[in-house]
């Protein structure tokens, strides 16, 4: 039996430099305390070692008071204008991890808001990266999840919108979505932001689920890029696994298999990929 891991598995170099920020801030923040806004990622055994080295996970700017010091880290989602104003009047000092790829669209949203364009996000409305995205547009600005959204979309057909997509968001969706408003008649000036891991990430993916007998997906259950992964490998392999660490799986190997593929999320540490690997490889 082959095992082909995904070479485009595991942490991507956002969410690389957000970890390592910080631990490097654990190893030279000479004692100061350190939060993260949000989980630094997607991936409980990181974030658990994290708090048990005094690191504090801080949800709402409002846990934050005058009192503390300390230094915040900005995960690789990015936060909304609003709560980046929040910390900056916290008094801590902030680092922002952003990933650039997130940052661009800010920058994008924010220039063509302000030639009076309106905004339209494919994503998801909830997840913090798109809450960041919408909050630095000055005009308009529309959420649409679905290319089944795009069909029920009703706004103005005589604006001109910008459409930038969530970096995680699957790409035929977002190619399907943005058919659809053009065919809708929707003016539409299309930005393709989904970040280039993403994209090598759920291509490769595909592949490799085309040919397996069974896949496995490994990611966070919060982790919106992990779970696209496994709704993209779930479509060509119908023996496909979704687990966040070896523990969760439970291989009903039976029949005749030749290809076990696994790819993960950008959230999930190389060791977890490599005890799952070893797993399949020693014991099938
Ligand atoms: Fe950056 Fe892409 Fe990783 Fe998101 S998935 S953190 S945009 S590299």
């Amino acid at each position: 039996m082959e095992v082909v891991v995904a070479e485009h598995a595991g942490f991507c170099f956002g969410v690389t430099k957000a970890v390592e920020t910080v631990y490097d801030q654990l190893e030279s923040g000479e004692g100061k305390k350190i939060y993260t806004y949000g989980p630094i990622i997607h991936n409980e055994t990181v974030v658990g070692d994290l708090e048990k080295r005094g690191v504090k996970v801080i949800e709402d700017p409002d846990e934050l008071d005058a009192s503390q010091n300390g230094t915040i880290i900005i995960r690789s989602h990015g936060v909304t204008k609003e709560v980046h104003k929040k910390l900056e009047e916290s008094g801590l000092d902030i680092i922002d991890a952003t990933c650039p790829f997130v940052k661009r669209i800010h920058k994008i949203v924010d220039e063509e808001s302000n030639k009076g364009k309106s905004i339209i996000v494919v994503g998801s409305a909830n997840h913090p990266e798109v809450e960041g995205i919408v909050s630095y547009a000055t005009g308009k600005v529309y959420v649409i999840d679905s290319p089944q959204r795009a069909q029920e979309f009703s706004e103005n057909v005589d604006e001109e919108y910008t459409v930038v997509s969530q970096t995680t968001f699957n790409k035929k969706k977002f190619q399907e979505t943005v058919e659809i408003l053009e065919n809708r008649g929707y003016n539409i000036n299309i930005v393709n932001t989904i970040c280039n891991a993403t994209d090598e990430r759920q291509t490769e993916a595909e592949q490799i689920a085309k040919k397996a007998d069974v896949m496995i997906v490994i990611g966070g259950a919060h982790s919106s890029n992990s779970r696209k992964l496994y709704e993209i490998c779930s479509k060509e392999c119908e023996n496909t696994y979704f687990i966040q660490t070896l523990d969760d799986l439970h291989l009903d190997i039976s029949g005749e298999v030749k290809l076990v593929g696994i790819t993960a999320g950008a959230s999930t540490p190389r060791n977890i990929i490599e005890e799952v690997q070893n797993y399949v490889r020693t014991n099938f």
